[in-house]
């Protein structure tokens, strides 16, 4: 079977090319190429048998599916939420670093009552996250604390502690052995967070993704998220961090 490969996909034109390059041969524009993987083609020929028929329903009789949110202990979190989490949902926090972010998230899920929570942590030492844990209190036992970066391992490990709540913690911080490129760059947060995603569907379970973003605002590789979550809010307080709040700024769901 031939393997996955990656390749270099000008975002502008969409022109494949094998190798980065700074200008794209195709529509001459600069530094558009970003590194995707690209899954390796089924072979043609006498293995390829026709897929059987998939069921098609009429619309009238599609059941339609409740969705059960999942309260958060913070009344403002569940709020700008549009009334708690979503399963299945992709949620990305922004906000500075050093504002707050991973503490109101570690906070969230330590009071969540009998919920198996994975808190994947790129950025601490499991002693350093212990350490916050017992200033803020541990009220849920179910929380798991797993600190790795490498997308594919986090997927194993999520897969095998199955947990109904999956914090990434950062988003700048995970990458994926498929890719060349270096970690924090947005090929390695896109593709991250499409295997991320992929998951989360397939198995409905929410996914907060934190990311940092810079002083004009983006969330530098993150932004480039915005279009593939279902919701961002963006964290924010004043100089002395006195004032803090939670803005939404997109709501697939609200
Ligand atoms: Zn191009």
């Amino acid at each position: 079977m031939a393997e996955d490969k990656t390749v270099f996909v000008c975002q502008n034109c969409g022109y494949i090319s094998p190798k980065w390059a700074g200008k794209c041969s195709n529509c001459n524009s600069w530094n558009s190429f970003i590194e995707e993987v690209q899954q390796a083609p089924v072979k043609s020929g006498k293995s390829r048998t026709e897929p059987k028929p998939g069921n098609a329903i009429k619309i009238k009789d599609i059941s339609k599916k409740k969705i059960d949110r999942i309260n958060l202990p913070y009344s403002e979190f569940n709020r700008v939420l549009g009334g708690g989490l979503v399963p299945g949902s992709l949620v990305l926090l922004g906000g500075e670093p050093g504002i707050g972010k991973s503490t109101l998230i570690l906070q969230t899920v330590l009071n969540l009552k009998c919920t198996n929570v994975l808190y994947v942590s790129g950025e601490e030492s499991e002693n350093q996250i212990k350490l916050r844990a017992e200033r803020i209190g541990i009220n849920n036992e179910d929380c798991y604390i797993y600190t790795e970066t490498n997308i594919e391992k986090i997927l194993s490990t999520i897969k095998s502690v199955q947990p109904e709540i999956i914090v990434i913690d950062s988003v700048q911080t995970i990458a994926s052995e498929m890719l060349t490129s270096s970690p924090v760059t947005v090929s390695q947060i896109r593709e991250s967070t499409r295997i991320l995603q992929e998951y989360a569907k397939e198995n409905d379970v929410p996914v907060i993704l934190i990311g940092h973003i810079n002083k004009e605002g983006d969330i530098a590789g993150p932004m480039s998220l915005e279009h593939i979550v279902d919701a961002v809010f963006q964290f924010e307080g004043d100089n002395n961090h006195y004032y803090r709040l939670l803005r939404p700024k997109k709501n697939r769901f609200g």
